[in-house]
């Protein structure tokens, strides 16, 4: 799609932005605009060295664009630390869905990192030598070059640096987001929220102290998940819960119980892709996932959800639960660091590509994905990564916005490979409340204050999407 800003060549030539209004002007404006197609094209050739792209500042400065180009820009979007380059620790979920890696995620993210960095730039848009600015398919080499979005007045002419940092490459900031004043007590009739509270039972999640635990996440979890239900169900929405109680509930019961959930919804709204039968034995699929309630590929808790890949079953769920535009969820849990030197609130999604990117990683690197009696699926694309990250920025600006101590040093939104998420089609977002660990953090999930809040962003955030989506 054409970018709707004007372009840079319109402002640093034409003030008016590039309009021609008379005719008599419109052989010098071509021989102009050959003259600044060969310029750019040179320009391209020779600015583009070194994997760094440049363009022309309102004031005619050479400026850089970083970030959109950068060859690390998959491994930013997988989750770099923190816009000033901090390292902090972060967790690779395996495929079970326990969690794994701190530090050792780290240092290997580090060294794939360097690796793409040493590999040599190649200028996708350097010219060949049949180029010829006369060619009618030569189209306006900005047009290609920039993304749709970029606008050279979001960065700074002293600095090159964007004005304001976004969150997550090609996210929005949630305040750019804001509820009609006309929504006041707005309602969420017809909406569907599947809350999914992490833990449970024999599964504490992390805990604090480490050495002799008087804090357990599944606790908070739970008590967190509880208000935020009260909240959704007080503005009219249906909520489901995953675990009402401290029960230990397998990840793949919880992703059963979900399938299962929009089953019904599906069916009852005359939504299913495909016949009764075939819905009644996906059901029966399912009911044994729950009735086993195990994670394991061994125990068959698993199920036609075996954590690499999407098979029939699973294809079939995935794209009756992509038409369920209003249904969503939300996995909520607390962070922990090791160093306890991070603290806030995180927010993680899923794309085809964080989890593409880290399913082939751990094929690689688990030997287990090696066993010969390993389902391993086809790669699956489909999923709507632009929505969970949307929801994700609206969670995150909106628990941040009403509760500044919970702005994180951490990843405030990231894309990532959580089972809990990458299991359904539905729009989803795993939210890391805050950090046990954090002392500040602590002493705030304690307070009824702090979780209603919390409790009422979540609702405010659900809304929020609702009203981007225009659904
Ligand atoms: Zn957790």
């Amino acid at each position: 799609m054409k970018k709707e800003t004007t372009s840079v060549k319109d402002r640093q030539i034409d003030p008016a932005g590039g309009r021609s209004s008379d005719a008599g002007k419109k052989e010098n404006s071509r021989l102009l605009r050959r003259l600044m197609l060969v310029g750019a094209a040179a320009a391209l050739v020779f600015i583009s060295i070194g994997g760094t792209i440049f363009y022309l500042n309102k004031t005619g400065r050479l400026s850089k664009v970083r970030s959109y180009f950068s060859s690390s820009s998959s491994s930013r979007a997988m989750g770099e630390r923190s816009a000033s380059g901090k390292k902090g620790e972060f967790y690779i979920s395996s495929k079970d869905g326990s969690k794994t890696g701190g530090k050792i995620a780290l240092k290997e993210q580090a060294a794939a990192e360097k690796d793409d960095d040493d590999e040599p730039f190649i200028n996708p848009y350097a010219l060949g030598e049949d180029f010829d600015v006369d060619d009618p398919d030569f189209s306006d080499p900005e047009d290609e070059i920039y993304p749709d979005d970029f606008d050279p007045d979001d960065y700074d002419p002293d600095t090159d640096m964007p004005k304001q940092m976004p969150k997550d490459k090609g996210g929005k900031k949630g305040s750019d987001y804001s509820l009609p004043d006309s929504q006041g007590d707005y309602d969420l009739t017809g909406y569907t929220i599947i809350l999914d509270p992490g833990h449970g039972g024999r599964d504490t999640g992390c805990v604090f102290p480490f050495n002799a635990p008087e804090y357990n996440e599944c606790d908070f979890t739970l008590r967190i998940a509880k208000r935020i239900k009260s909240q959704l169900e007080a503005r009219g929405a249906t909520v489901y819960m995953t675990r009402t109680d401290n029960s230990w509930v397998s990840l793949y019961n919880r992703i059963a119980q979900t399938h299962l959930i929009c089953l019904d919804i599906a069916e009852k709204e005359g939504k299913l892709p495909f016949s009764k039968a075939r819905a009644d034995e996906l059901r029966g699929l399912l009911q044994t996932s729950i009735d086993i309630n195990e994670d394991t590929v061994a125990s068959g808790g698993m199920g036609i959800m075996v954590g690499s890949g999407v098979g029939e079953d699973l294809n079939d769920l995935f794209e009756m639960e992509y038409k369920l535009d209003k249904v969503l969820f939300l996995s909520v849990h607390l962070n922990s660091s090791e160093s306890r030197t991070l603290h806030g609130n995180s927010i993680f999604y899923v794309t085809d590509d964080s989890v593409i990117e880290s399913e082939r990683r751990q094929r690689r690197e688990n030997s287990e994905f090696r066993r010969s009696d390993f389902p391993i699926r086809d790669e699956y694309y489909g999923r709507h990564g632009d929505d969970n990250q949307l929801l994700a920025c609206c969670l995150y600006d909106n628990i941040v916005g009403n509760i500044p101590q919970f702005e994180t040093n951490a990843t405030p939104v990231n894309a990532d490979n959580y089972a809990v998420l990458r299991e359904h089609g539905l729009t989803g977002c795993l939210i890391e409340t805050a950090f046990l660990s954090d002392d500040n953090d602590r002493a705030m999930l304690q307070r009824d204050d702090v979780i209603d809040t919390v409790a009422v962003s979540v609702s405010d955030s659900v809304k929020m999407y609702f009203i981007q989506k225009g659904i």
